[in-house]
């Protein structure tokens, strides 16, 4: 933690994105605990995961929590995200904010998606078991997926042919899949969890792809 010293504050995506990893919330109170700074913690994916750090925010005046309506809620249209955090720290932030705040279209539309939070769960559940059923169906594909507690699983590809290459593969059977030339995640590509129908197609698609590559046969082949 030692370029904590001379940071601003501190900023932490829980879950985190590429990797769909997730530190316990025990960890992230030790470090907001030590730590002198504001600590940002991201949320952005966290009803996906098993835990959260609500439970922090009436203990630390220096932790700021942050969400967005942009994934759990399929409603990035609104661009519309929120913050939380103790009334002390959010008295701070309310002196230095813009008079003018977010429009009132999003703000009428976040307030109604909070509101009816409840009809959002079953596609949380589904998308938390259909991740599980992806992660081990590419296993056996020869892909191995980081676990992941977020609604993306970051997906090794096998030796051979880079994550670039996999994802124009799959760009040609029209499924989309990020690839980040960042070193270290050369070999890899993130998959969104969708539908089942839609995860059936992408596994069909790297099944297709594997048995073609191994044979030497190039993708772009129809
Ligand atoms: C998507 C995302 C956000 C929020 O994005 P907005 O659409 O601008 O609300 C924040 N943090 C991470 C890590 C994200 O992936």
């Amino acid at each position: 933690m030692g370029c904590e010293k001379a940071a601003k504050f501190v900023l932490v995506a829980n879950p985190n994105n590429p990797t769909g990893t997730f530190i316990p919330i025990a960890d992230i109170e030790r470090l907001v605990a030590e730590s002198d700074r504001l600590v940002v913690l991201d949320e952005a994916y966290v009803d996906f995961a098993p835990d959260n750090g609500l439970r922090l925010l009436s203990r630390y005046p220096t932790l700021l929590i942050l969400r967005t309506f942009s994934k759990s809620y399929a409603a990035a249209g609104i661009r519309v995200g929120f913050g939380l955090g103790h009334p002390e720290l959010i008295g701070r932030l309310r002196n230095i904010q813009n008079v003018f705040n977010m429009n009132v279209i999003g703000h009428a539309v976040g307030i109604s998606v909070l509101a009816h939070r409840a009809i959002y769960e079953d596609n949380h559940r589904h998308i938390t078991q259909e991740r599980e059923r992806v992660a081990s169906a590419l296993s056996q594909l020869g892909l191995s997926a980081t676990p992941s507690d977020a609604n993306f699983l970051l997906v090794r590809v096998p030796a051979g042919h880079d994550g670039r290459w996999w994802q124009l593969a799959l760009e040609r059977q029209k499924i989309l899949v990020a690839f980040f030339p960042d070193e270290g995640l050369e070999d890899c590509i993130r998959v969104s969890i969708g539908t089942k129908t839609q995860m059936d197609a992408i596994l069909a698609a790297i099944s297709d792809i594997s048995g073609r590559s191994k044979m030497g046969i190039s993708p772009a082949a129809q």
